[in-house]
């Protein structure tokens, strides 16, 4: 048997399961894959330094994705996310990984909505978050049913799939081990974060917080860009919300929602009648702010 071509590192040229084009695993930027938003001279941040002053220079999201989805600043999770693009689970050997950051997915951040980290053999493997797995299945159902995406399915990044009345942000970009970044690698990655509410405030009306560790990034990001956030701090819950004061002396509704991990799924802690009423609350809102 003919064994598959080799990139130059020795590793096995593998063929994306849409487009058949071949890749490298974890996947270099600028090398055609779908929805990449780095070219090949896109900067790095190989610190945390490194990374704030990357953020806060950019000018637009797109830059945000740019230079984000090129990040190396969490030694960890970097050797994780490559690690695991190498080895590759069984179910899915044969296709290349993306191994790398995962951008922010959506055309309007009108609703805002933020999970946690990408799945190792999900976001980390097709290159969008919640995308190829379980939770992306739940998430993008719901908010195709409440006006938010143009399809109710999230298998891989040339799928189609468009978000026009919302985006999706992870605050941490790289897969952690066991779904768990440390506080360091959340307080790095929180600067991208940071670059995505300044960039978005004009037209943000709802933030959708998936779970207790979104609602504590956002509100710290929201404290870091000015806002005014409520005190005592607003408690996560499923189905609590708060409101955030601009600058501009507009509000913002946080709500928040159980996040759409198998472990919630699963067990019924969420069911997808939970799940679409938040979802269906935050599009509701973001309608009414006009
Ligand atoms: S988690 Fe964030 S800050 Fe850390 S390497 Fe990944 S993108 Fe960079």
């Amino acid at each position: 048997m003919t064994p598959p071509p080799s990139d130059d590192r020795g590793g096995p040229l593998l063929p994306h399961p849409a487009t058949g084009v071949p890749f490298p695993s974890p996947v270099p930027p600028g090398s055609g894959w779908p929805g990449d938003p780095s070219p090949p001279s896109a900067p790095v941040a190989r610190t945390p330094a490194e990374v704030a002053a990357l953020a806060a220079a950019a000018g637009s999201p797109e830059q945000v994705q740019a230079h984000a989805s090129v990040c190396r600043a969490c030694p960890r999770l970097v050797a994780w996310r490559e690690e695991v693009a190498r080895t590759r689970r069984r179910a899915y050997a044969g296709e290349p990984y993306w191994g790398r950051p995962v951008p922010s997915l959506g055309e309007s951040p009108r609703v805002l909505v933020v999970g946690l980290a990408p799945a190792a053999h999900g976001g980390n493997r097709t290159g969008r978050v919640f995308t190829g797995d379980r939770s992306g299945d739940w998430i993008i159902a719901a908010l195709h049913a409440a006006g938010l995406a143009s399809q109710p399915t999230s298998v891989h990044a040339a799928d189609g799939l468009r978000l026009p009345g919302c985006r999706i942000v992870a605050p941490v970009r790289c897969a952690p081990p066991d779904n768990r970044p440390s506080t360091a690698e959340r307080d790095t990655c929180a600067r991208w974060l940071d670059a995505e509410l300044r960039l978005a405030v004009a037209e943000l009306r709802v933030v959708l917080a998936l779970g207790g560790f979104a609602w504590a990034s956002v509100l710290g990001a929201a404290r870091r860009a000015g806002w005014r956030v409520p005190r005592p701090q607003p408690r996560f819950g499923h189905g609590a919300q708060a409101e955030l004061l601009l600058p501009d002396g507009r509000a913002a509704r946080l709500l928040g929602s159980y996040h759409v991990s198998q472990q919630n799924t699963s067990t019924g802690r969420l069911t997808a009648a939970m799940l679409q009423d938040v979802v269906s609350a935050a599009a509701a809102l973001a309608e009414a702010g006009d």
